[in-house]
């Protein structure tokens, strides 16, 4: 992987012929103890960073930009700023910044091309949408939205779990304007860019895979909520609908990401969220990269 030649505040970094952009939506806050599931908090504590006094930690919100093939690609939307009801006791004060930090990086609205959900859940596809005249509407209009046909299902028919994630503002307007494209199984988005399914957070959960000249890179989408969570992989969130089969794709992702040294990205990692995981003995170690790729 090699770090671009772009300006330094922006942190553009390649994938081969992929330029690749964290950008993120700010920051939100959520219970620990949920994001850690049946882990003991002793054991979970020294990981969580200050907790807030409603026993909340800090998750980053990184979506990711790529430029490939003359397209423009956004993966993952944050939590939007509708000021939507966030689920139980999340904060959303620090995110909804996903527009204007992609402003500050010269990208405007309609640059997208192509919108990739990794799933509907309200801080991965919150900035699907935006207000205005009071109403929700596609915030990328211009934009092809992608999204797992059984997502889009379960997404559209919530349960009395899974409602207060799935907020019909972050989906509705997208078919109202003909903008969804319902996928099914690995697709490739353009050449080096696939979507391919990683169940467990969800039925029909995906990552994104980057591959071109020779490096490759995984968008993990909620395979884990904190990179400790992809060091051992007993370690899942209360969120997961399948857990044990998110185990089994945590272990099926962690061992191709450790085999083909993949740049990693976590999208509630704190910022950038860029990382790889290395085999220690019979541990697998996560280490941090900065912005531009190359090693912290
Ligand atoms: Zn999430």
């Amino acid at each position: 992987m090699v770090p671009s030649g772009s300006p330094r505040h922006t942190h553009w970094f390649r994938i081969g012929d992929l330029e690749l952009l964290v950008v993120s939506d700010g920051v939100m806050r959520q219970d620990a103890g949920a994001v850690f599931g049946l882990v003991p908090r002793i054991m979970w504590e020294p990981y969580a960073g200050p907790l807030d006094e409603q026993y909340r930690m800090a998750l980053g919100l990184n979506s990711l930009l790529v430029r490939a093939h003359g397209k423009t690609i956004l993966i993952d939307t944050g939590t939007g700023a509708k000021g939507s009801r966030a689920p139980g006791a999340v904060s959303t004060e620090s995110s909804g910044k996903l527009l204007a930090n992609l402003a500050a990086g010269g990208i405007r609205p309609e640059d997208i091309d192509i919108v990739v959900n990794t799933h509907l859940h309200f801080d991965h596809a919150g900035g699907n949408t935006r207000t205005e005249a009071g109403r929700p509407v596609p915030a990328f209009p211009r934009a092809r939205y992608l999204i797992q046909k059984g997502e889009w299902e379960a997404a559209t028919h919530p349960n009395e779990r899974t409602r207060g994630t799935y907020l019909a503002e972050n989906i509705e307007p997208l078919a109202d304007a003909r903008q969804v494209e319902q996928v099914q199984g690995e697709v490739q988005v353009v050449p080096g860019v696939r979507l391919t399914p990683a169940p467990g957070h969800t039925e029909d959960h995906c990552i994104v895979e980057l591959e071109s000249g020779g490096d490759y890179a995984i968008y993990v989408g909620e395979l884990a909520q904190h990179p400790v969570m992809l060091e051992r992989l007993a370690w899942i969130s209360a969120f997961d609908v399948l857990p044990l089969v998110s185990l089994e794709t945590k272990r099926r992702l962690t061992e191709k990401a450790i085999e083909k040294r993949a740049t990693l990205i976590s999208v509630h990692a704190a910022y950038p969220g860029l990382g790889r995981l290395r085999a220690e003995d019979s541990k697998r170690r996560w280490e941090a990269l900065k912005a531009n790729g190359a090693d912290a």
